[in-house]
């Protein structure tokens, strides 16, 4: 078994003819875990006897000729702000550290019943706020293909687990690009889908208008076949979408002639690097010649999704972060004399600096007097924010941008200035403002070999063609060529 074949599509069939047992692939993941896990930190928890006994059960099924779910024996790792019953939830947060789930998120749900095997909770930035996992609470994640380099974030432990094969598939949240960073930045495949695509019970609220589970993997067939189990309808999620989910391996081959790919001259400007620019550049001929109509596009607003996103994603985490207070979940300060220490004690040495500094930014924005000024105003710049994207899906199926300005940066370099970590995000958080699907496929290496992604976006609901494109990219194998 080698890495190249290492994916659920090659994987699922050899498991259910029986020819791989889900024990042996279970043997091979830890066997990867035990000598990259010192070195990458991509988990929190490895829960190896979790997962040891979910293979037994599918090998067992299969021996004895019983139906198996679709992604039967497969290993995967779980971003750790999902509740998986009876196990630790810590959205990497001293506050949240005792904290057991008492349920199971939807998503997990479904992947029980599909038969994934279930490796261990991933790291993450601080309830997923952070571009480099290094706001985690229980140290940074490396990237596996530069130790010296940040996996991005929030997703990072999900795309570092995956790019150094401790796991085949994996769950990321992304609220402000948080699952296609990390992909772009560890070269595998991240896709974010449309908001209310995905259930998000039992996810661990950040911005709850922005937020979205979704599928990282190394290809993008294997990206559809998670999104096929986890996306549809769930009487637990009233803002989950009841429209059907249809098959979303289907038609992933059919390729790009007769599709019109928009490219935004807002996206490929100034703060781009000119590797990624040029790298990308390739590509986007490549698909013209592969019979795609390019149209040039604008999406005027794009200079201000920056600020727009900051404002309502931390407006919304400082009344969602509200009930971590001592009383009810996780971390208590000790020794206190009165309830307000007890609250003030709790939150101060509970959350790290990131999240604070969220938190102070969005009760800043929603207080009176302010809340028209930013808040109101915020909401109004992202309504315009998604009629750029109406009105630009009206001419194209689909556009290409870069998922990120730059390729992983060094651990430490970002970290005394917000406002740089931030930027890492310019491109990214337009389509959860937007609320459309968009994915990160592996498009290219720097002149110092490390990955860049091309990011694919779609109308509301349009991850057939999302996946399809982004299968066209792969296809060209851009990341390989030297
Ligand atoms: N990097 C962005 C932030 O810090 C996005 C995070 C996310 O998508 N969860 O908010």
């Amino acid at each position: 078994m080698n890495n190249a074949n290492f994916t659920a599509a090659a994987l699922v069939p050899q498991i259910l003819e029986g020819s791989v047992r889900a024990t042996d692939v279970l043997d091979t993941v830890f066997a990867t875990i035990r000598e990259q896990e010192p070195r990458v930190h991509a988990f929190l928890q490895v829960t190896e006897d979790l997962a040891r006994s979910q293979a037994e059960q599918v090998d067992r099924k299969i021996a004895e000729g019983k139906p198996v779910g679709p992604l039967a024996g497969i290993p995967i790792g779980i971003k750790d702000n999902l509740c998986v019953r009876g196990g630790r939830t810590t959205c990497a947060s001293r506050i949240l550290e005792p904290f057991v789930a008492p349920y199971d998120a939807t998503v997990i749900s479904r992947l029980r019943a599909a038969d994934a095997v279930f490796v261990g909770k991933t790291n993450l930035d601080e309830f997923a706020m952070g571009s480099s996992t290094e706001n985690s609470g229980f140290g940074a994640t490396r990237n596996p293909i530069d130790l010296e380099r940040v996996p991005g974030g929030s997703s990072g432990g999900s795309a570092a687990a995956i790019a150094a094969g401790m796991c085949v598939l994996a769950l990321g949240s992304d609220t402000g690009g948080s699952i296609r960073q990390p992909a772009s930045f560890c070269g595998i495949v991240g896709l974010k889908p449309t908001y209310s695509r995905v259930s998000r019970f039992g996810l661990v609220a950040f911005a709850s208008s922005l937020d979205q589970i979704g599928p990282m993997a190394h290809t993008v067939r294997d990206a559809a076949m998670l999104l096929n189990v986890i996306a549809g309808a769930d009487a637990n999620d009233s803002t989950c979408s009841p429209d059907p989910v249809p098959n979303y391996v289907e038609g992933l081959e059919d390729g790009v002639r007769g599709l019109r790919l928009g490219v935004p001259r807002e996206y490929f400007g100034e703060g781009l690097a000119p590797d990624i620019k040029s790298g990308l550049e390739k590509v986007i001929h490549r698909m013209e010649r592969e019979g795609a109509e390019l149209v040039d596009i604008s999406l005027p607003h794009a200079p201000y999704a920056i600020g727009t996103y900051y404002l309502i994603a931390t407006s919304e985490a400082s009344a969602n972060l509200a009930r971590y207070d001592g009383v009810k979940y996780g971390f208590r300060a000790k020794d206190v004399k009165n309830l307000g220490e007890m609250y003030r004690r709790t939150r101060s040495e509970g959350f790290g600096p990131e999240v604070k500094r969220r938190i102070l930014l969005g009760t800043y924005a929603l207080s009176s007097g302010y809340y028209d000024q930013f808040y109101v105003k915020a909401q109004k710049v992202r309504t315009l924010i998604s009629q750029d994207f109406e009105s630009a899906f009206a001419k194209v199926d689909a556009i290409l941008t870069p998922t990120t300005p730059d390729t992983a940066f060094k651990l430490g370099e970002k970290t005394s200035d917000p406002l740089q970590m931030y930027l890492v995000d310019i491109y990214t958080v337009s389509a959860n403002l937007a609320g459309i699907p968009g994915i990160s496929v592996p498009a290219g290496r720097d002149r110092s070999g490390l990955p860049f992604g091309m990011q694919v976006l779609g109308p509301k609901f349009g991850e057939p063609v999302v996946l399809r494109v982004a299968r066209a990219v792969e296809m060209l194998r851009p990341g390989e060529a030297s």
